[in-house]
């Protein structure tokens, strides 16, 4: 087995877990944004958002929600961020999905991300790549 989180599963890893059931886990990050920064995952391993079932990522995300509500609580955070990284280039090192809960306080947030402005016309171009990837993919998937 090649792949940390598995083993944190598998409880041959070690990890401060939070909470766990059957089929999830979840567990303290070891490089925390803040105190409490959690990662929830199914014990099954997916590689990423779009390779998890249906089921498993309602289940994972219904999960998801339920322990944001604890740790803000038990933490007494201001708000909380929900992410999941996919992709080298958008910052996944551990390609076993999971999602990041983040504690945040108030004047906390300090990674604000770079935003980019469109022209007048780009912004309709980029709506007609998606909406015709969309539509691609409907007609394929109802023949
Ligand atoms: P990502 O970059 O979205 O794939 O997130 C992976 C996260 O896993 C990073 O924030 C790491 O700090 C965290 N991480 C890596 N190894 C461990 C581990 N053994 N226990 C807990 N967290 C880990
Ligand atoms: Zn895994």
């Amino acid at each position: 087995m090649d792949c940390i989180f598995c083993e944190i599963a598998a409880r041959t890893s070690e990890a401060e877990i939070v909470f766990e059931n059957e089929k999830y886990i979840a567990f303290l990050d070891i490089n925390p944004v803040n105190y409490g920064h959690t990662l929830v995952m199914s014990k099954k391993h997916f590689d990423n958002f779009l390779t998890v079932p249906a089921q498993d990522l309602e289940e994972l995300t219904k999960l998801t929600q339920y322990l944001s509500g604890a740790i803000k609580r038990a933490l007494k955070a201001d708000g909380f961020n929900v992410i999941s990284n996919n992709g080298t280039s958008a910052g996944q090192s551990v390609f076993h999905f999971h999602y990041h809960i983040i504690p945040r306080y108030e004047n906390d947030f300090h990674i604000q991300p770079r935003t980019i402005e469109y022209n007048s016309t780009e912004i309709e171009t980029y709506r007609n790549r998606i909406m015709e990837s969309i539509t691609k993919y409907e007609e394929l998937l109802n023949g």
